[in-house]
Formats: C-alpha cells, structure tokens, sequence
C-alpha cells in the first residue's frame, strides 16, 4: 500500500519516495488520516515505528494547504509545535521535517538547550512554520519574550512518557496556556502511565486513539541474549564480543555518566574506537560522536539512557546493555535503537549478580524470558556475592537492590515462592548454574 492513498500533496510524496519509503508503516496508516481529518490523537507508539513520519507528513500538508491565520502582514507566525524530551530527539524531528517538507514552502526551526540562545534568537525573527522544541529552552525563550506562540495552530507532545519521566510536566503545563485554545493537539507515547493517561484527559479533546505496538512490548525482529558474567569481567567481555563479532557499529548503554566515560576510555586502550555522550558532554561534543557514529566511522557510542533518546540510526545491528536499567521500560526505550523500520537487531545484556532483580523487572514487563548465554572464558563465579548498584545520577548514592539474599536493608518484599535456578545455555562451564534468581516472582 504506497503513500498515495492518503491524499497527501505531490510535493510531500516525492519527498517520502525519495526518502526510499514505499509502504506506510502501521503507526502511519492510523495516524495520517487522523491527523489529516483535523481532530486531536492519542498514539501509543514506541519509536522506531515511523511514528515521527506519522505525524510530520499530515502536519507538512495541513500547513502547506491552510491560508496562514495570523497578522496579515509582516513575518507569519509559528503554526506548528512539537514538544520533545530530548535535544537529540529535537535534531531528529527537525530533520525529518526537513527532509519531508523539501518541496514546500515551510520553514521550520529546531529550539534546543546547551547551545547559545542568540542565534536562536536571531532565527526567530525570520520565518518559521514548524518549532520544534525542548521544553526547557522554550520557557528561556518566553521569558526573555523572543517567542510568541499565539498562532500554535498544533502542538505535538512527542514521546510524551518520557517527558514526564524527565519532569518536563511543570514546564508543559507553563507551555499550555500561552498557546491558543482553538488547535489540533496529538500527544505521542510509548506507554500509557498514570500521568500520561490524567495529561491526555486535561488536554485532548474527543481524540481518536491509536497504538500500534503492544504495550512496552518489544520489536519482534530483535534477538535479545543475556551473558552472564562478573561485574568486573564486563568491560573484557564486551571488548572481546566487539573483537570476535567484527561489530561494527555497536550502541552500549551504562548506567551512569562516569560510568560510561571509563568504558569509552578502555574500549579505546583495546583499540575499539569508542566515544561516550551524556548530559555533561557539550551539545557539540554530543552532536559530533553521534555524526561519527551514524556515518560509521565510530564503531561504538557508549550513552546514558537520556543521552540516547532520540538516537535514530536506521538499522542499528547492535545494542548492549553494559548494565541493565534501573527502570525496566529503559530496556523497551534502549532495545527501540535496534530492529528500527522491520529490520534485525540484537540486543545483549551482560549482567552480573547485583542485577538480577533488575533482570526479572524487565522480563516481567516484556513479557518473555530472557535467553541466557555463558560465554566461555567469562564464566562467573558462584562465589562472588551481590553488592547494591549505584545509582543512575551518578553520585554516590547507593541503593540495595530488592530481592538478594544477604543484603540489610531490602526495598520489596521477598517472594514466597522462589524462582527455578536457570540453566544457561552456550558453551558448557562444567560450573554451577549461574543467574539463580532468589526472590524472583513467577509470571
Ligand atoms: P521513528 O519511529 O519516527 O523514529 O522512525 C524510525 C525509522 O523509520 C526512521 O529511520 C525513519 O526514517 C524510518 N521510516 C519511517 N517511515 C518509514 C517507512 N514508511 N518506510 C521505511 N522506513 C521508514
């Protein structure tokens, strides 16, 4: 089914073909029409569904086909906004736009934090149809009163979940009441919360709903594979798997920023090209290593989870979970990097002892059992204990995971029914089982 059927503009299906798209993907199908049709959108759709195309193209044809409602003379106003999480998630969207809209007359302009605001203030005073903005920036903007937002004729809150999880919800609130009341609100989300569920109902009006992959499910084209192995061997498993795969272009996640620095620094000393980004890394140090890593000339990018948001790199083959999440939909976020647009991806975890509990939050929540592999060489030792993981702000602060035998102070209560140890499967130790779980809560 080509994009045709939608009765979107010529000018907006060269574009799309020359983008090398020939079907719309299921979020497309359900959300062009409904954003053509004018009415407000609840979508469930996790990134790498073509989500950003899902709303971008009917938005470039109602904009490009709609006399411009504001002052009839001098600069036209800002019609369209898109809220993001993330500056990279922005550069993304911005992009997009960019690309789709290259036979129209719009303008659209990217408004992010970590770079100066002058030249966007600048910009600002020329044309721009399409803003597409991090919260935070936006208010800098509104209060130094560079920004009118009088004329929002729609507003998109893109990956609305993970705003929230950000706490943008006090800047989104501020941000409402300066846009017009009369607009087409679309509010994009990978999960339905509690919070994203009570922000649908203050700001969407009578919307159509749409969600295309199962709640926090997980791409099916995506082979996941857990590696057992010590918290200290974890930096020369990977370096070996890197090494003996000819991986060439590898996403690893940490869980803090420190943390990811170190294992960018010894991936380098094996002589794995590597980088690492995360908030204390300038916008362009950000926006280089990314650049670097989509062209291929960076093999891995080593990222905290809000450093990664937004990274879209089609056909990512490989993404590691150097160590799990401590949320366990930052798997569903992380995994969304690989197996993009229908195609393969794998996703390894390697995890250690301190990280069980964190293991069986995630399966739980995927809804599958994690395949386990012992690679051999990297067997972990049964005699190393459990210690508490510090915690993803990168401070000291510690925290005990729930669930370990041994540890003071628990957080949940224990099960009362224990899990089965798991047999890992791959090359034979000759060792116990590694990865029992005790603890762990039958599903
Ligand atoms: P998104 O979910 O918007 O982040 O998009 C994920 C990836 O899918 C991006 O690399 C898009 O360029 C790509 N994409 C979007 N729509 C299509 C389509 N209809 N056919 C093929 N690729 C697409």
């Amino acid at each position: 089914m080509s994009f045709t059927i939608f009765g979107l503009s010529d000018e907006i299906i060269r574009a799309v073909t020359e983008c090398g798209y020939t079907d719309p993907t299921p979020i497309q199908l359900q959300a062009i029409p409904a954003v053509l049709a004018g009415g407000d959108l609840l979508a469930g759709a996790q990134t790498g569904t073509g989500k950003t195309a899902g709303f971008t193209l009917p938005i470039l044809h109602r904009l490009s086909n709609r006399s411009i409602k504001g002052p009839s003379s001098g600069r036209p106003p800002i019609r369209a906004l898109i809220l993001v999480p993330t500056r990279e998630l922005a550069a993304q969207v911005e992009e997009s736009i960019r690309d789709y809209g290259k036979y129209l007359k719009l303008s659209s302009m990217v408004m992010i934090g970590g770079v100066s605001i002058n030249p966007q203030i600048t910009r600002l005073k020329s044309r721009v149809d399409i803003l597409v903005a991090t919260p935070g920036r936006l208010l800098d903007h509104v209060q130094q009163k560079t920004l009118d937002l009088s004329h929002i004729e729609i507003l998109v809150l893109d990956e609305a979940d993970r705003m929230l999880d950000m706490g943008f919800i006090r800047d989104i609130k501020k941000i409402l009441v300066l846009l017009p009341k009369q607009r087409q609100n679309l509010l994009f989300s990978a999960t339905f919360s509690d919070g994203i569920r009570a922000l649908a109902e203050s700001l969407l009006n009578h919307p159509a709903m749409i969600e295309v992959a199962r709640r926090n499910a997980t791409a099916d084209n995506v082979t996941h594979v857990v590696h057992p192995v010590d918290r200290e061997r974890k930096r020369d498993l990977l370096a070996h798997l890197i090494k003996q795969h000819h991986w060439s272009q590898v996403l690893v996640f940490t869980r803090t920023k420190h943390g990811a620095n170190k294992l960018a620094e010894h991936l380098v000393t094996n002589g794995i090209p590597s980088l690492a980004i995360h908030g204390n890394k300038s916008q362009s140090a950000r926006t280089r290593a990314l650049a670097e890593f989509k062209t291929g000339s960076l093999q891995v990018l080593v990222a905290t989870d809000i450093a990664a948001r937004g990274i879209d790199i089609s056909e990512l083959p490989h993404v590691v979970n150097f160590e799990l999440p401590n949320v366990p939909e930052d798997y569903v976020h992380r995994i969304g990097r690989t197996g993009r647009a229908g195609a393969e991806g794998d996703a390894v975890s390697l995890v250690c002892v301190d990280e069980l509990k964190l293991l069986t939050d995630i399966e739980r929540l995927i809804k599958r059992d994690l395949f386990n592999k012992v690679i051999a060489g990297f067997e972990p030792d049964p005699r190393i204990r459990a210690e508490p993981i510090v915690n993803g702000s990168g401070g000291g602060q510690r925290r005990t995971l729930p669930g370990l035998p041994g540890r003071s102070q628990r957080r949940s209560q224990p099960s009362a029914k224990p899990r089965a140890p798991r047999i890992p499967s791959g090359p034979s130790s000759g060792r116990a089982p590694v990865l029992q779980r005790s603890g762990g809560r039958g599903r």
